[in-house]
């Protein structure tokens, strides 16, 4: 029988920019034969600095660790009233921090709760979803530390993970403060490193008093506070909970129509009316294929949010989401023509935090797509091809198979239709073409030997 491989642990740049899943992550290491060791590092992260960059990294370093998360809190326990910037922010400056280390990755865990959070109740959340084997280890400061038996159900702490805490200039880790946490229960690691003396309450004060942050911060995430006019002055301007906009409303009518309201400014007419087209289109899809149906219009809506920019236009929006350093740099340079589904991704999901993560990974697949494309994204996918405005090629011909084959079938066709024009114009080919084809031979042959 034809080998299917399991799907691959993520994509790295879709891991750095939407999150990263665990549990998944920790699953196929743990089936590879692999360890599964998974640093946390909480903290606001207002913002993230190369203090906590240091930390982790030495934290890795010593105690081994396979992947360090950087979790933002959503509004930090003893901080409430003094956070400056908003939680997303925290979590996309998080996100360009670790753009460069693929052992690091960011996580919007604590802020996907959208309420107050304590650290017992995600090691307890991570323990209940990690397979057994994975080793969990909580990463702090020496600061931190000397706090830790405040922490709300301290008592709870020492069975949900390991602790590693880095000693950190100004702060002492006393012996008796060792002895005491280890007659809590606590397993402690000390991690000496040579101390970075920067704290978030410095790099703030810098950038509100006009002084430069640079070397204390990572050269990404200041082009975003800049970007983003952030601690111009220290304000409270975390987001009320029950204001916090739900994947519900981005699926509603109102949300579809405001969107499109704006896509009408920002793609020739031409464009739009192709786009309104792959709405129609995905709906078809969508009722033939058994996938939710506004889901599927909303991936439609938005999946050429970009495509008004021209090639300077898009070089620039990419660096300045911070593509530029987690993009195939032979892809940034060279197919300026892709890069309108990335950014378009990363700037909904910061722009627009209630739009489903599913449709955000819709629209950035949808040029080149993926080896391991969802319903959704191959819905996505086809109806950008079959829509009823185009009508070159064997359109119309594969416009006839829709509900006449599988969804599978239907992308392969239409995969390898586009392939075929690619080559034909003669086209430079995405690296990744030759993968999802290769996939797709061997998903098909599956098919084949099971319907045999
Ligand atoms: P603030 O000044 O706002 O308190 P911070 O720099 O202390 O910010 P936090 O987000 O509070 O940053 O810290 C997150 C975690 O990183 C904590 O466990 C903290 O002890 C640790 N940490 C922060 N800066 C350093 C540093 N320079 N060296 C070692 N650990 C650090
Ligand atoms: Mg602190």
């Amino acid at each position: 029988m034809a080998r299917l491989d399991p799907p691959k642990a993520h994509d790295p740049r879709w891991r750095k920019f939407f999150g990263f899943d665990a549990v998944k992550w920790a699953h196929e290491r743990l089936a590879a034969g692999e360890s599964a060791r998974l640093g946390i590092m909480g903290g606001t992260f207002d913002p993230v600095h190369f203090g906590h960059l240091h930390c982790a990294e030495r934290v890795r370093e010593a105690c081994g660790l396979d992947m360090v998360l950087f979790m933002p809190t959503f509004i930090p326990n003893f901080k409430q009233g003094k956070v400056c910037a908003d939680a997303l922010d925290r979590l996309a400056m998080c996100r360009l921090a670790v753009a460069g280390n693929l052992a690091f990755c960011a996580s919007d865990r604590e802020l996907a709760r959208g309420r107050v959070t304590y650290t017992v109740d995600t090691l307890r959340e991570l323990r209940d979803e990690l397979p057994e084997g994975t080793q969990v280890v909580f990463i702090l400061g020496a600061d931190s530390l000397a706090s830790i038996m405040r922490w709300r159900e301290a008592e709870s702490l020492p069975v949900l993970a390991e602790y590693a805490a880095v000693t950190r200039p100004g702060y002492e880790v006393s012996p008796d403060l060792l002895e005491r946490l280890g007659e809590a229960g606590f397993k402690v690691t000390l991690v000496e490193a040579a101390g970075l003396d920067v704290s978030s309450t410095e790099v703030r004060e810098r950038l509100a008093e006009g002084r430069s942050a640079r070397y204390l911060v990572p050269d990404s995430v200041l082009r975003y506070v800049e970007s983003r006019s952030l601690y111009k002055e220290c304000q409270p301007t975390l987001r009320a909970q029950d204001e916090a906009p739900s994947a519900q409303d981005a699926l509603s009518a109102e949300f579809f129509e405001a969107r499109k309201a704006e896509l009408a400014k920002r793609v020739s007419p031409k464009r739009f009316a192709h786009v309104m087209g792959v709405v129609d289109m995905c709906e078809r899809l969508a009722c033939a294929y058994g996938v939710d149906v506004p889901t599927a219009r909303l991936a439609g809506l938005l999946h050429d949010w970009d495509k008004g920019l021209d090639d300077e236009g898009i070089w620039e929006r990419a660096a300045n989401l911070g593509l530029d350093e987690v993009l195939d740099p032979w892809v940034f340079a060279n197919m300026p023509q892709v890069l309108h589904a990335h950014t378009a991704a990363v700037a909904l999901s910061r722009e627009f935090p209630q739009i489903p993560r599913e449709v955000i990974q819709a629209v950035d697949r949808h040029t080149v797509g993926d080896e391991n494309m969802t319903p959704l994204e191959m819905v996505l996918y086809c109806a950008d091809c079959l829509e009823e405005g185009r009508q070159f090629g064997d359109i119309p011909e594969l416009r006839k198979l829709v509900g006449q084959v599988s969804l599978d079938e239907l992308f392969f066709r239409v995969y390898e239709f586009w392939a075929l024009m690619l080559l034909s114009r003669r086209n430079q080919l995405h690296p990744v073409t030759m993968n999802v084809w290769n996939a797709l031979i061997a998903k098909r042959q599956l098919r084949r030997e099971e319907n045999d």
